[in-house]
This record gives C-alpha cells, structure tokens and sequence, in this order.
C-alpha cells in the first residue's frame, strides 16, 4: 500500500469508528499513526542499516510495531486505540509481508525475515553517498507501484475528499478548527 492508501483507509476506519462509537478520535493523529510504520523504517534504511526491503523491516513486524505505540500509551493511556492504526498499517501492507516478517521473531529470529542483511564492508559506499542512493530509491516507490496499488491510493483520495466534504471542511473556520485542534466540529 502506498501512501495515500495507508492515510486514507486508517481516517476512514477512524471516521466510520467514531460515528458508531460515539467518540471523537483526533483524524490527524489516526493518519499519522497509519504512516508511522514506513516513515521509521525508510528512515531506518535510508540513515541507518541494510535492509533488503528497502523500507520495510523492523515496524513492518507486529513486535516492532508497538514499540511506538507502547509509548505513546505509556505517556497517555486514552491513546490506545492509535497503536491499532499503526497495526493496522500492517494489514494493509499484507500481500508485501511474509509470515516470518509479521511474526518476527516467533518463526525464527533471523534478522534476514525483517530485511536486515549483513553486507561485506568491502562493498560499502561512503555514507552520504549511499543515504543519497537510498533516499532516491524511497522517493522511487509511485513509480514502481504496481496498477492495482495505484489504483487502490486513488480510491483513497476519493475516500478523503469525501470526508472532508461530508464534514464541510470546506467552510474555513472547520478547516482551521480540524488542523489545528484535531476536531470536526465547527469551533465554539
Ligand atoms: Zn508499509
């Protein structure tokens, strides 16, 4: 799942949730959590260690998962339902993970099911040199998407924009009240 796919699904889980659980969830915030997982580990690969999924190695296992989310509970308990967000991601990312990545490290510890790799330090570039190459290969990923996946990040954006036009954030002071409180309701 690409982006806008992760975003857009998780706010309209988040959306429908609190619609029929007579609760507000903070939208921005579910979004976020449904992105974590990609940004931590691009961020990993790109800065930090070889991963030959490029991008998808310790968050995209349910153990590495919840270490954000675990403190984010840590630090406010109400922010549980969040952690499912991030979970969530996982779910969504489904046909890209093998069993031995998901339940890393039950199915054997191997550091190689998360993508992680021990290279030849002979092969190694210079640092920057190789952030650099990794970063343009993240940045690659809409042009390597398969048509189905593109397909499923337009109808994301569709589910977006329909939200946002359900909940009028069209009128400017909604639109304000949503960026910077988290609310959908129009400000008091
Ligand atoms: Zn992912």
């Amino acid at each position: 799942m690409l982006v806008a796919g992760h975003i857009g699904y998780t706010v309209a889980a988040f959306w429908e949730a609190q619609k029929r659980l007579d609760r507000s969830f903070d939208l921005r915030l579910a979004g976020l959590m449904g992105l974590l997982p990609d940004a931590l580990d691009r961020a990993l690969y790109v800065f930090a260690i070889p991963d030959a999924h490029k991008g998808r190695n310790l968050s995209h296992s349910i153990v590495g998962n919840l270490i954000v989310p675990a403190a984010l509970i840590a630090y406010r308990r109400d922010l549980w339902p969040y952690a499912l967000a991030s979970l969530g991601h996982l779910a969504l990312d489904g046909e890209l993970l093998s069993a031995h990545q998901a339940f890393w490290p039950a199915l054997g510890r191997d550091l190689k099911h998360i993508g992680i790799e021990r290279r030849d330090p002979s092969e190694r570039e210079p640092y920057l040199e190789r952030v650099w190459t990794r970063f343009k290969e993240v940045m690659r990923t809409y042009e390597e998407a398969s048509l189905p996946n593109l397909l499923f990040d337009a109808a994301a954006l569709h589910l977006l924009a329909f939200i946002a036009l359900r909940e009028r954030l069209y009128q400017p002071a909604r639109l304000r009240n949503f960026l910077l409180r988290g609310r959908l309701e129009a400000a008091a």
